[in-house]
């Protein structure tokens, strides 16, 4: 007999004759032979209603008592569809988060599952009956028992611990829509249904914007190995599975906190070559990268810069050997791109000894804390950070490749990590290289000008937000510097939630000065459209096709940002809707 865990969201209990479909379902996985425990969201847009109730009544609810508020809207589906299983003969028992033994941290409103004692959903299980779980919710393991929700989306996250606890053969997750597909259909209803994803693209796509799945859900599946698919609850089609390599074991206790960084990667042997004061305009990027994917160039990070005043920095890194190339492509391209206004020696700098180190590990999503130690660890040691590509599951620095023994050693002392493992010895020869595009409208803009250009300093202002509690990404550094007051400095810049982004401004303020920093700047009229794939490692002609696409489209890229498996641009949030159109058709997903 297996034991299945099913999630059922929010639309697929929306009403009574839907959570009636729901009972006929689970009624039939038990009569096929299983041990079932379901896992429910609000009924429809509950929840929305609920936080939308608050905010009437102040700007800024206590997030405690929006926890006993939106907790609420769980506990009705659980009820009413224990009622409709035991209308269909079938026993079943509807338990809350904390009657299922779900143990969090005490973090009201995005609270981490530290463990699942699983006895009483066990012991019901025995008895012979459905266990109906209330998602989203847990409780604090003090006396008090405070009750604590997991962030919006978070019933997949308390299905998959569940499933991760209760050692489940699979977690299914109900959805209103057949799977995973290559895009939101919502925006672009020729979005393919794919039959499997891996781990790693789902939780950057998850990351970026496609809210089908919570991230942590598929960080938990990752570390956990649980079997993992999305499923349409309306018809029997197969859905879409999310593919995770076997885990090494892992304790269950600090289910969701236990072990944020799992291996220190590097990359030896690498060149940095930076394009200055290119202007702001659609189409550049989309020059410079198909000149280079033109020559077979392999390029590996990619950061655009914030612009100082109409003008922007583009750097890349390639390997070592093909960085002559490179400079050539650069040099030759480099009149055409500057309109010839911007003297030569300032236009391509190349900087030939560099080495890219990083860390890794699905547990750093949300927890800004693990980038900030990173940078710390750095610093301590006296390495400057020269570029820093940030995605959900891994931070990357680059730095001089003189420094390189040193940094690795001391990220491995902070990380407990005992080998670190060149990157290139990872290969993903069948993924394709976009396998998905994501659009993210929900994000700010945040630079701090005039950042001092010495070690300890994204150390320091990312270790203020981290303390904040404020997660970001996309972290760019201008690559000129620019010299006030007889110190050079850069500009910085990152992208965090727009929810965050006055908290952010707020904390930064109040330091900025002291540290030396100009102003910090915020802008929320952005969107970031990403693509996502493993296979576009090594396949130079990737980015210049989702930069011309965009170009050709008419849109200007604002920021530029890339890891090994995702490429992200910022662009006006006016054109992210056909941003995401244009890539998604340009990459024949449709
Ligand atoms: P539930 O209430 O079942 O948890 P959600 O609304 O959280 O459902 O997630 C499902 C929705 O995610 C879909 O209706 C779809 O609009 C959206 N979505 C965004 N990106 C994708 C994608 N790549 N594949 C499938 N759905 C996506
Ligand atoms: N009801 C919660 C929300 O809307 C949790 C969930 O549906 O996953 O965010
Ligand atoms: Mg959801």
């Amino acid at each position: 007999m297996a034991l299945i865990v099913q999630k059922y969201g929010g639309t697929s209990v929306g009403s009574a004759e839907r959570i009636q479909a729901v009972a006929r379902r689970v009624v039939e996985t038990v009569k096929a032979g299983n041990q079932l425990v379901v896992v429910v969201s609000a009924m429809g847009k509950t929840t929305d209603g609920l936080v939308k109730l608050a905010h009437e009544l102040s700007s800024e609810p206590s997030r405690r008592e929006l926890d006993m508020l939106l907790v609420t809207g769980e506990q009705v589906t659980i009820a009413l569809l224990s009622i409709a299983i035991q209308e269909l003969g079938q026993p079943a028992i509807s338990l809350t988060g904390a009657q299922a033994g779900i143990f969090t941290e005490a973090e009201h409103t995005r609270a981490r599952i530290l463990e699942i004692v699983p006895d009483r959903v066990e012991r019901h299980l025995k008895e012979g009956k459905v266990v109906v779980v209330a998602g989203f919710q847990g409780v604090i393991a003090t006396e008090d028992r405070e009750i604590t929700t997991l962030g919006r989306g978070g019933s997949d996250t308390s299905a998959v611990a569940l499933a991760a606890a209760l050692k489940a053969s699979a977690c299914e997750i109900y959805t209103d829509v057949p799977g995973i597909l290559t895009t939101d259909p919502r925006i672009v209803p020729a979005a393919q249904l794919l039959t499997e994803i891996t781990a790693d693209e789902m939780l950057e796509l998850a990351s970026l914007g496609a809210k089908v799945l919570h991230p942590r859900a598929v960080e938990i599946a990752k570390n956990y190995g649980v079997p993992l698919v999305v499923r349409s609850s309306w018809t029997d089609e197969p859905g879409t599975w999310v593919m995770s390599p076997v885990p090494r074991s892992r304790s269950l206790t600090g289910l969701e906190i236990a072990r944020s960084v799992d291996a220190v990667e590097f990359s030896t042997n690498q060149a940095k070559i930076a394009l200055l004061q290119v202007p702001d305009r659609a189409g550049i990027a989309g020059q410079l990268f198909g000149a280079l994917a033109r020559e077979h160039v392999d390029v590996d990070l990619i950061v655009q810069s914030i612009h100082e005043g109409n003008t922007n920095d583009i750097a890349f890194t390639v390997n070592k050997q093909a960085s002559k190339l490179a400079q050539a492509v650069a040099e030759a391209i480099s009149p055409v791109l500057h309109d010839n206004f911007v003297p030569s020696h300032d236009r391509v700098l190349v900087a030939g000894d560099i080495a890219k180190v990083s860390i890794v590990g699905a547990g750093m999503i949300g927890r800004p804390g693990v980038a900030a130690q990173m940078f710390k660890t750095l610093a301590t040691a006296g390495i400057n950070i020269q570029m820093i590509s940030t995605s959900e599951i891994k931070v990357s620095c680059v730095i001089a490749a003189a420094d390189s023994d040193r940094a690795i050693a001391s990220l491995c002392q902070q990380f407990e990590i005992s080998t670190s493992s060149n990157e290139h010895d990872r290969q993903h020869p069948n993924a394709p290289s976009v396998r998905g595009v994501a659009l993210d409208l929900d994000r700010a803009r945040l630079a701090i000008l005039q950042v001092p250009d010495r070690p300890g300093m994204a150390a320091e202002l990312f270790g203020i937000l981290a303390a904040n509690n404020i997660s970001l990404d996309a972290i760019i550094q201008s690559q000129r510097t620019r010299v006030i007051a007889g110190v050079a400095t850069r500009d910085i810049a990152c992208t965090v939630a727009q929810g965050d982004a006055a908290d952010a401004k707020r904390a930064l303020e109040a330091s900025v000065a002291q540290l030396g920093c100009g102003a910090v700047v915020v802008n929320k009229s952005i969107a970031k459209v990403s693509i996502v794939g493993a296979g576009m490692i090594s396949n130079p002609g990737v980015a210049a096709k989702m930069f011309n696409c965009l170009a050709e489209a008419g849109i200007n890229i604002q920021m530029i940002s890339t890891s090994e498996i995702k490429i992200s641009c910022v662009v006006s949030q006016s054109q992210g809707v056909d941003a995401l159109k244009a890539i998604h058709q340009a990459f024949g997903l449709g």
